[in-house]
């Protein structure tokens, strides 16, 4: 199955934990909230295949909840 994710900033603490986990998916901007490389955040890009557990893993450790994943395009949008 697809799998989809972006980050919601409003809620992300900075903890690092996604990043640590899952390295090829999330990064973290200047003021050190993190989001998905992968698409600038959209969560329009489809994880490739190898990262979903990586991806959950992430979700799962994220001590605020602010990963969300779907099986269809999320596309959060653009300030
Ligand atoms: Fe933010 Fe959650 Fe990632 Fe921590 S694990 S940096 S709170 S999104």
């Amino acid at each position: 199955m697809a799998k989809y994710v972006c980050v919601n900033q409003e809620t992300c603490i900075s903890c690092g934990s996604c990043g640590a986990i899952a390295p090829e998916v999330f990064d973290y901007d200047d003021s050190g909230l993190a989001y998905v490389h992968l698409d600038g955040n959209e969560g329009r890009s489809e994880v490739p295949e190898d990262l979903h557990d990586d991806v959950d893993d992430a979700c799962e450790e994220c001590p605020t909840d602010s990963i969300k994943t779907s099986d269809e395009p999320i596309l959060v949008p653009k300030d």
